[in-house]
């Protein structure tokens, strides 16, 4: 069992604070980091890799202090957002150069990465150079580079950014086998990111932790919260101005709207309104745009 704890971190670039007053408890398994841009996902990573030095709060993972760095490192692997390497060699030869750095002997290194190879689906494609890979490709390599020294934690920072929709299923896919065995965390601004495999979410607003529990409980706390309606379009700025809309459809003179109520909003006594049950996105939604209210 495997057990990350985060008391009351602050963080700062300079002066500037950026994380404030963090408390997160994450064990074995996928927790998802949910957040708008800017709001201090990567910054939290970096510190827990420990790339970023801290002067508040106390972290452990399985009871080992971020100050003892270097084995910190050696239960973590990360892989960062602006992952890049070695762009002239193949995705074999990066990977065993790697694991020389690694100082893994030669029978292990090859034993190793194919093992990884076969693992990220990269197999057949070992010699090709990693500038010639497709987004995709080069995130999945990003994944056996940081698994190459079977640490018990995985960090990966927004990591189907610039995916296109197949590529992101097989690599969300790849998390998820993953975090059979590991601490898999992952922070992502896309919701769909997390909604198969994670079980635990935190949801990070202007360096703040504004939500962590269960997926469960995430949704329920959007319960009866969710509602849809149809309008003619001539009615949609009414609307607007009456509650928080999450999506919008047209469809000739007719908008179909799915929104956030507001028990003394007009339109909630429309005869066309619906309560809806949340999905994932309706209720990190509902977190968000309720926070921005208060
Ligand atoms: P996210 O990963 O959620 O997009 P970041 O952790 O990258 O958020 O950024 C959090 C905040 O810290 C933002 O306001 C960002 O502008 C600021 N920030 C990020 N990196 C630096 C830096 N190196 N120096 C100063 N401010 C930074």
């Amino acid at each position: 069992m495997m057990q990350i704890e985060i008391n009351h971190l602050n963080q700062y670039y300079g002066e500037k604070q950026v994380l404030y007053d963090i408390n997160l408890s994450i064990s074995t398994g996928m927790f998802g980091l949910l957040g708008r841009n800017g709001a201090g996902k990567t910054t939290l990573l970096k510190t827990l890799v420990t790339l970023l030095p801290t002067k508040d709060g106390d972290i452990r993972m399985n009871g080992i202090g971020l100050h003892d760095q270097k084995k910190i490192r050696s239960i973590i692997g990360f892989l960062p957002q602006d992952f890049s390497m070695y762009g002239n060699m193949t995705a074999y030869q990066a990977l065993d150069y790697l694991a020389v750095l690694s100082e893994l002997d030669k029978k292990t290194r090859r034993a190793r990465i194919k093992e990884l190879l076969n693992q990220v689906n990269l197999t057949i494609h070992k010699n090709v150079k990693v500038k010639a890979m497709s987004g995709g490709m080069k995130r999945r390599l990003g994944i056996a580079q940081a698994l190459l020294n079977n640490p018990k934690i995985l960090v990966v920072d927004e990591p189907t950014a610039g995916l296109d929709p197949e590529e992101r299923l097989r690599f969300r896919n790849l998390l998820a086998e993953v975090s059979e065995s590991k601490i898999v965390l992952l922070s992502t601004h896309i919701v769909g990111d997390i909604e198969a495999a994670a079980e635990n979410v935190a949801i990070l607003e202007k360096g703040r932790i504004i939500f962590s529990d269960s997926i469960e409980e995430l949704l329920l706390n959007a319960q009866g919260k969710i509602f849809s309606v149809q309008i003619p379009r001539t009615e949609l700025n009414v609307a607007k101005r009456q509650v928080k809309i999450i999506s919008l459809q047209q469809e000739g003179n007719t908008s179909h709207l799915r929104f956030i109520g507001n028990p003394n909003a007009q339109i909630m006594c429309h005869p066309l309104v619906v309560e809806e049950r949340p999905t994932l996105e309706d209720a990190y939604l509902y977190l968000l745009l309720m926070k921005d209210v208060e």
